[in-house]
Order: C-alpha cells, then sequence, then structure tokens
C-alpha cells in the first residue's frame, strides 16, 4: 500500500543490515568463505576471522553513522536488552580511533544481575556472557550496530529465548535429517520457518496518557462500553485513516531498512485495531526481527503522536490483540516438508511430516498452550474471540477424509476401488482453499504450514517454537528409530501412519472451537487438556514426560526448566500485583473523589431545588445521588477487598501457592471492583469523570 514516491525500496532495503550483500561485498573472500560456513554448518569462528569480521563490519557501521555497538539478547523478561559501548578507544596523539575487536564481536559480559534468572544464577554471581549468533545478522539502530546474541550463564545455564530456541532447531534438524534419509535424500539441513501475523491497537498518545491504567499495565483496567463497538464489523478491512496510514508508511520504511519483509497491512475486527505481517524467515531470525518489529511499532507510533498497545486485551468487551505463528521446516533448498509433493512417494514423506506434527500437538498439548501463557493473554485465550485454551488441530475436510481412509484401509473415494497403499498410490489433489477457513482453530493447516494462533500480541514467539520443534523433533525420532530398523519400509511407513493416526485422531477438529459443545467433547469425550489460566498451566512445565522429552533433545537441562517455571509464575503473579495496585490507587486518588465531589453537586443543587420551590421532584439528582452513593460505599468496600488480597499475597512462601491466589483471590476482586467503578462511570457527567473514557480512547485517532 501506500505511495511512497520518493522512497527506492530495493534500495533501501536492508541498508542498514550487515548481511549477505554486505559481507561479500566487504570480506575478503576466505574471511566470508570461513564465516559462510559458520553461519551454514554452525561451526566456530576462528579469533583471526572474527578480528578481520569485526574491523570490516565496524568501517561499515561507522559509515552509517554509528557510534556504539552493543550485544542484543532476549533475556527471560520476554523483550529485548542491550548495554551500549562507543567503538571509541583513546589514541597517542589525544584523540581517538574507531576500534571494535573480533572478541568484542563473539563474546560479551553485560552486567546481568539484573535480569531474571529464576534461582539460575544467586544475584551475586552476576557473570553472565552473551554470545553471537552469526546467524541473525548485525544491524544498526538508534546510531549503535546491534549484534544478536545468546545469554549464557557461566555455568553454561541458558539464561534467555534465543538459546533454547536454537537448540529445538538443532534437534528438529537432527531428526528430520534422519527420516529424509530414509526417503533417500541426503539434505545438509532442514530448518523451521516461521511468518508471525502481529495484532495491535494505535490510539492518541494524548489519550494514552491521561490513562494510568494503560501506562502501568498496557490494558485498561476500567472503562464502561462506548456506545459503538465492534458490533457492526466496519472496521474489518476497512479504508485506513490518514494518520494511520501515515504511521504505517514511516514504520514499513524503517522495517525494511532492517532488513524486515514487511509485507501485508491491514484494519482488524476492533476499532483502532490493526495488523502487521512479514513474508516468513528462519525462526531464530524471525523471533528477533518480530521482538524488532514490536520496538520499531512502539518507536514510530510516538513520533506521529500516537501509542501502540501490544497487550492482549487492552479493552474489555471488543476483541484482543493475538499473533499467528506460521511454522513450517523446510530443507535448505527450500523444499516446504509440509508441502503435499506430486509423486506417490513424495506424498507419504509429506504424510510422515504431518502426522509428526498432529502427534507432536497432542502428545504436547500443555507444552504449547503453556509457552503462550501470561496474564495477559488469559484474557484471550477461550473467550470467545481467540482460540479456546483447549489446543486441537485443524485440518480441513478433504485431508481429514484422507486420513480416515488411510485408517480404515478403505478407499478415500469410491471411485477408485483401491485401497490407497501409501508409496505406491497417488494421494488425492486436495485444494488449498479446503485448508484456510476455520478460524477458531488454535493449530490449523492452512495448505502448506500450521498457523498456530493461540499467541498473546505481545508473546516473544521463541517460547511457542521452542516447544514446538521439540515435540516435533520427539515425534520424527521416535519415527526414524522404528523406520531404520524396518525390515520392509514402505510396509513399515504404512503401518506407522496408521498407527498414528489411530492413536491421535482425538487432537483432530475441524468444528467450532468457540462453541461450549467443543469444550465439553474435548474435555469429556476426547480428554484433551483445558488449561485455562496461566496459574493452570505453567506447572505442567515440571510433568516428567514434558522433562524428559525437553531434556532427551537437549532443549533444555532440568535446572533451566525450573528456573522457567519460577520466572513465567512470577511474571503473572507481578504482572496482576501491579494491575491491582494501580486499580486501587486509581479508585482512593480519583475515581473515589471525584463521584464525591459530584455528589456534594448533587446535594447543594437538590436543597437549593428545594428551596426554591416546594413542587420539585428532584427525582433524577436523587436517584442518581443515591445510586452513586451507594456505589462510592461499593467501590470503598471492594478497594479495601482487594488490598487485602494484594497484601495477602506477601504470605506465601513458594510461588506456585502464589499464583493460585493471584487467580483465585486477586483477578475476581479486581473485577468486582471495576463493576463498580464501570457503573459509577454511567451515572456521571463526562465531564468530571477523571478519565478519558472508551469511546474517546477506541475513536480518538481520525
Ligand atoms: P494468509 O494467512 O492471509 O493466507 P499466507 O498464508 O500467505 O497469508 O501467509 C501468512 C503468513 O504465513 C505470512 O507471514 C507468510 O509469510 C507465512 N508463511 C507462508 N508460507 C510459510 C512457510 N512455509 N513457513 C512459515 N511461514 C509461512
Ligand atoms: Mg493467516
Amino acid at each position: 500500500m501506500g505511495t511512497c514516491t520518493n522512497l527506492d525500496v530495493p534500495k533501501t532495503f536492508g541498508s542498514l543490515v550487515f548481511d549477505d550483500r554486505q559481507m561479500r561485498a566487504r570480506l575478503p573472500e576466505d574471511v566470508y568463505r570461513s564465516l559462510r560456513k559458520t553461519i551454514d554448518e554452525n561451526t566456530d569462528l576462528q579469533e583471526d576471522i572474527a578480528d578481520a569480521v569485526a574491523a570490516h563490519m565496524r568501517d561499515w557501521a561507522v559509515e552509517h553513522g554509528a557510534t556504539h555497538f552493543t550485544h542484543w539478547f532476549q533475556p527471560l523478561t520476554g523483550i529485548t536488552a542491550e548495554k551500549h559501548d562507543s567503538f571509541i578507544t583513546p589514541s597517542p596523539d589525544g584523540g581517538v580511533i574507531m576500534e571494535f575487536r573480533g572478541k568484542e564481536l563473539i563474546k560479551g559480559e553485560p552486567d546481568a544481575s539484573s535480569f531474571p534468572s529464576g534461582g539460575l544464577r544467586a544475584t551475586f554471581e552476576a557473570r553472565g556472557y552473551t554470545a553471537w549468533d552469526p546467524t541473525s545478522y548485525a544491524f544498526i539502530k538508534d546510531h549503535t550496530l546491534c549484534i544478536p546474541t545468546a545469554f549464557c550463564s557461566y555455568a553454561g545455564d541458558a539464561l534467555d529465548k534465543k538459546t533454547p530456541l536454537l537448540r529445538s532447531m538443532q534437534a528438529l534438524n537432527r531428526q528430520a535429517k534422519r527420516i529424509l534419509k530414509l526417503f533417500g535424500k541426503d539434505v545438509r539441513n532442514v530448518r523451521t520457518s516461521v511468518g508471525p501475523e502481529q495484532e495491535y491497537f494505535l490510539i492518541d498518545k494524548e489519550v494514552f496518557e491521561k490513562r494510568p491504567d494503560l501506562v502501568y499495565t498496557g490494558r485498561t483496567l476500567f472503562g464502561a462500553m462506548p456506545p459503538k463497538g465492534q458490533e457492526l464489523d466496519d472496521h474489518y478491512f476497512g479504508a485506513i485513516k490518514p494518520r494511520v496510514i501515515a504511521f504505517m508508511e514511516d514504520l514499513n520504511q524503517e522495517l525494511w531498512k532492517l532488513g524486515i519483509l514487511a509485507k501485508t497491512e491491514h484494519n482488524e475486527v476492533a476499532p483502532a485495531q490493526h495488523e502487521l505481517a512479514p513474508i516468513f524467515s528462519t525462526t531464530n531470525v524471525a523471533t528477533d526481527k518480530n521482538q524488532l518489529t514490536m520496538e520499531i511499532m512502539r518507536k514510530v507510533a510516538g513520533k506521529h503522536g500516537l501509542a501502540c498497545l501490544l497487550h492482549e486485551k487492552p479493552f474489555a468487551g471488543v476483541n484482543g490483540s493475538g499473533k499467528h505463528n506460521n511454522w513450517s521446516m523446510a530443507t535448505d533448498e527450500g523444499f516446504n516438508l509440509l508441502s503435499p509433493g506430486e509423486t506417490p512417494y513424495e506424498n507419504a514423506q509429506f504424510l510422515l511430516f504431518l502426522c509428526a506434527v498432529i502427534q507432536a500437538v497432542d502428545d504436547y498439548q500443555d507444552l504449547l498452550r503453556l509457552s503462550v501463557a501470561t496474564a495477559g493473554n488469559d484474557h484471550r485465550l477461550g473467550a470467545n474471540e481467540a482460540p479456546p485454551a483447549i489446543i486441537s488441530v485443524f485440518l480441513g475436510d478433504e485431508l481429514t477424509a484422507i486420513l480416515e481412509a488411510i485408517k480404515n484401509d478403505v478407499p478415500y473415494e469410491a471411485a477408485q476401488k483401491v485401497t490407497m497403499k501409501l508409496g505406491v498410490h497417488a494421494l488425492p489433489r486436495f485444494s488449498r482453499d479446503n485448508t484456510d477457513r476455520n478460524r477458531t482453530s488454535p493449530f490449523a493447516f492452512t495448505g502448506n504450514k500450521f498457523e498456530f494462533r493461540s499467541l498473546g500480541s505481545s508473546n516473544s514467539i521463541a517460547c511457542c517454537n521452542i516447544m514446538l520443534n521439540a515435540a516435533v523433533a520427539e515425534s520424527l525420532k521416535q519415527y526414524a528409530d522404528r523406520l531404520e530398523g524396518a525390515e520392509d519400509f514402505e510396509q513399515e511407513l504404512h503401518h506407522l501412519i496408521r498407527e498414528v493416526i489411530r492413536k491421535h485422531e482425538r487432537i483432530l477438529f475441524n468444528g467450532n472451537g468457540y462453541g461450549d459443545e467443543w469444550v465439553e467433547e474435548a474435555t469429556k469425550v476426547r480428554g484433551l487438556s483445558n488449561l485455562k489460566t496461566t496459574a493452570d498451566a505453567m506447572p505442567h512445565l515440571l510433568d516428567q514426560k514434558n522433562m524428559d522429552m525437553l531434556i532427551r533433545h537437549k532443549v533444555f537441562t532440568a535446572t533451566e526448566i525450573y528456573s522457567r517455571c519460577e520466572i513465567m509464575l512470577e511474571n503473572y503473579c507481578k504482572t496482576v500485583n501491579i494491575e491491582g495496585h494501580t486499580m486501587v490507587d486509581m479508585a482512593r486518588k480519583n475515581y473515589l473523589p471525584a463521584i464525591e465531589g459530584y455528589l456534594a453537586h448533587l446535594a447543594g443543587t437538590i436543597s437549593k431545588m428545594r428551596a426554591a420551590s416546594d413542587r420539585v421532584k428532584c427525582n433524577y439528582e436523587i436517584s442518581t445521588m443515591e445510586r452513586l452513593s451507594e456505589l462510592t460505599d461499593y467501590i470503598l468496600e471492594r478497594v479495601k477487598d482487594l488490598e487485602k488480597a494484594l497484601e495477602g499475597l506477601k504470605e506465601y512462601d513458594n510461588i506456585q501457592k502464589t499464583s493460585v491466589a493471584v487467580r483465585d483471590d486477586v483477578l475476581p476482586k479486581m473485577e468486582h471492583l471495576r463493576k463498580h467503578v464501570d457503573e459509577a462511570e454511567m451515572l456521571m457527567p463526562e465531564d468530571l469523570w477523571p478519565f478519558p473514557s472508551y469511546g474517546k480512547i477506541l475513536f480518538s485517532v481520525n
């Protein structure tokens, strides 16, 4: 979209990235080849090569206005971290030179004591180090050369999200290559790819700044429904407003400069809600770029006098924001393993990889669910706007019928007469259209990839891809173990696929995922798990079967798993705790005094009116005053309840107990308080209400 008249997109694209084009153009040939080998084959980089790369990278960065460099990493806070060092080094003549050595490129030592580690690294042992991930290109942001890195403790424990993600990609690569070998294919690498579709809200910055709840917590904690919400569906794919267009154009340009393939953008269902989708890339790169995209979105919004909300549920009563994780596996040559093939043999291979995903999702439903669990996302999952907390797989009617035929050893189409034998008979062609219709499924096959739709808009995509890659690696391992020893490969393959379908068909569901009947059927009949909140889901990370699998594939160590469970639950509790305190604050300091002021005004009006005439009834004034006065009493009570619940959290000695109290005690009390305040809002004159209304916020951008 847009008319970027004076922008030469191909020329500016990636201009702030030290990508392959720059490497090839700038590095001496032997250095380039060495680095390429490191990138493609994961080999170590020698120090002299690193020095050469660093020197050229520095020259390039300085030419592009950089004065500083930083190792850019993703601690367990879920956002990115950086610590800038300038390139300057004093020279003997009293001046400075710009220096950047190989050592500084490869390894950094940020003071890491304040990042959450879930007990992995006692705070007095502050030393952690960052290590360059050469598969994700360095880039320039704010005059700083940013080097994507992994973050580990000196004992070797991963303190970030990138390290386990890279390990999970390795695990899948190992197992997928074994399978491909059985089909006679010797490939160098199998990589997983991801295209994350990102939803967000854009509101006016001045309005944003007037709402402490948005400022402190990213979501509104109070607010009565406006007369108009999303009921007309007039926003979805609607014409984009000029201020938003200007924002999107600017955003695209910034993203393109950073080599981010921002591709589509449109209005979403809720007023003020939009979506941005990039073209997919290798998972670790896609993860880095999604983090960067979220950061740039916020920054560009600020420049346009807007605030970009990435919270999963900024407003009650209108849709929240998610992120769709489109995922597939492909060989180095770009052959998509989830693409149905042309020949019977390729079809069999496709079906095996398909089965691996189906089995992975069934065996590790809980891991997928908890990989997207946060306090914010709990508001969406299962709330009839996002897929339910129950994980299931949508395949579409045709593919389901094909699997059904294989399962029962019956012909797929009556006309075909013969029972389909894998590797011998052609797989019936099925149309892609058929697979992209169900928007209520959390995990849908969309023709040549799966779309995991349960992610929250602010989630790092690292978490779910770690689990997904690991779980699929496990299915593939089991298949490879079995097939490698088979006497008759084709026969064994056929049996294996049939068995997997029979065993895991409970996870397949093409119906309406939003319906109450589905919850009933999924949990009661099929025995699928329904982990509604973070407090319910997260402890399953420690289930033996989950720990065993993650450790077997070297994705996490046991200590790393414990630490992550701790950190995620801590994050849940802290988030809600801040929300609770913000509510108390707003109620005591703003809402109650505002209502009280109006009550005084009403009381005065009533006395004055009565003094002026004994025939006035003052119905409106009296009923409003009475109800508002009642509400202030309720609000005060609810505030005290909430304060007590928040205070009570301090008494628990373990985070699981705290999280249960947050779920059962604090959150319901917050809801309760909100209800009364929202009712009062409807009775008060707008100009006396202390904060902008939903209507003002949602329709603030034109
Ligand atoms: P839609 O969902 O609107 O039909 P697409 O299916 O083309 O659009 O793409 C949605 C997202 O999925 C995009 O980010 C796209 O790049 C990504 N995508 C497409 N193919 C793959 C793939 N093989 N692996 C991962 N992501 C993919
Ligand atoms: Mg999509």
